[in-house]
């Protein structure tokens, strides 16, 4: 089958990110690689065999479907762990396979006690505790119910984790909800402490956390972005290099992080547009002189956002090559008037490195006014990943 663009993953740059995050957060804690969404669009067919070659042993999954694909793809032990969405017809699918999941009510504890019942086998859990963030996690009166439930059943329930999530790590100016959400957490687990109640796992940060409240640590980190080599904002990594006094010059030539993920397509057609024509649908772009438009088959359908018409580039031999028209469903129109000789074939990279140009998907989110978790995590799963060094 012929494809109209391709995915590239980084073996170096993967290595790289996670050798940089477990320095970063020291031999004590475990790095739970984060890959729901598709492993962020990178895809978890490819991603997962590269991952545990990097010595990676533990995923985080939001839903029991995707603890599924993660499963199918291991070639080696390793531990997965559920973090939102599961069935209670899933939960004995999960307990005889030995995945874990989170608990943010009393109910599923409850099946969760009867399935490991039913199966003669321990569920393993995951206490989610509400500190702030007002989604999901256990209130204290639901808290007390799963301890005194798990107190009662320690055969059949196996507390494996208790944890929290933080309300946007990433920003500034949610400094003090964060510091809020912390000191609670730390009251909780002291309170469970004093019950006999003490997990194998205390965590409660993700990327942003982990970098910016390095005591949010404890004995392991979720790491989401980051592992693909992404600040979660920019705000977090002038944090970093001014926390660490690195120089901020050292982001150009070589960031702590490096982009796993390279999008590319291929020129399908060249065509010229006299001066004074309209180009592509409707009237938002008028070709200026005699202008020379190529095409590339990518378009909304495939992830690269309307939000790029008239704005967006792409790299083209190494230059950048701006977005004319409207993004189509599957085609997107560059200007190419200013190279020579442009032919079909020829390759553009829509996000990633190409030559000494980048897009990054950074930039492509300021350009959408995306954030770069949509725009990962939009990336269509049919569009073939291949690793490269
Ligand atoms: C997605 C997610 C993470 C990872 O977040 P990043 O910002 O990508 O590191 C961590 N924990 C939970 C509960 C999540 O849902």
């Amino acid at each position: 089958m012929i494809h109209t663009s391709m995915i590239e993953l980084s073996r170096s740059a993967l290595r790289s990110n996670f050798r940089f995050l477990k320095t970063h957060i020291g031999p004590k804690a475990v790095l739970s690689s984060v890959v729901k969404a598709n492993a962020y669009g990178h895809g978890i067919p490819t991603f997962i065999p590269l991952a545990t070659a990097c010595g990676i042993r533990h995923f985080s999954v939001f839903s029991a479907a995707e603890a599924l694909e993660v499963k199918r793809y291991l070639t080696v032990p390793a531990e997965i762990v559920i973090m939102g969405a599961v069935d209670d017809e899933e939960i004995s699918w999960a307990i005889e396979k030995d995945i874990s999941f989170y608990v943010f009510d009393h109910a599923r504890l409850e099946v969760a006690l009867e399935m490991a019942s039913a199966l003669s086998k321990p569920a393993k859990v995951h206490l989610e505790l509400e500190t702030g963030l007002y989604r999901t996690g256990l209130e204290v009166n639901e808290l007390a119910r799963c301890v005194a439930t798990l107190k009662r059943s320690p055969q059949a329930l196996l507390l494996e984790g208790v944890c929290t999530h933080l309300a946007g790590a990433e920003t500034v100016g949610n400094y003090l909800r964060i510091k809020n959400q912390l000191a609670l957490f730390r009251r909780r687990l002291a309170a469970l402490k004093r019950r006999g109640i003490v997990p194998l796992y205390r965590h409660a940060a993700c990327s942003a956390a982990a970098f910016s409240f390095p005591e949010a640590t404890f004995d392991l980190v979720r790491f989401g972005i980051a592992q693909y080599g992404f600040w979660p904002s920019r705000e977090t990594q002038m944090q970093y290099y001014a926390r660490r006094r690195l120089p901020i010059s050292q982001i150009q030539r070589g960031d702590m992080l490096r982009r796993v993920i390279k999008w590319k397509s291929r020129i399908m057609v060249v065509k010229d547009v006299p001066s004074g024509h309209f180009v592509s649908y409707g009237t938002s772009y008028l070709a200026p002189c005699d202008q020379r438009i190529a095409v590339v088959p990518v378009g909304y359908a495939q992830g690269f956002s309307r939000r790029l018409s008239n704005s967006g580039h792409v790299l083209l031999r190494g230059q950048r090559a701006k977005v004319v028209g409207m993004v189509n469903m599957n085609m997107v129109l560059i200007d190419v008037t200013d190279f020579t000789n442009v032919q079909r074939g020829e390759e553009v990279v829509i996000l990633g490195k190409q030559g000494r140009e980048e897009i990054t998907v950074g930039s492509f989110g300021d350009m959408t006014r995306d954030l770069t978790y949509e725009v990962l995590a939009r990336l269509p799963a049919e569009i073939p990943r291949r690793i490269v060094r």
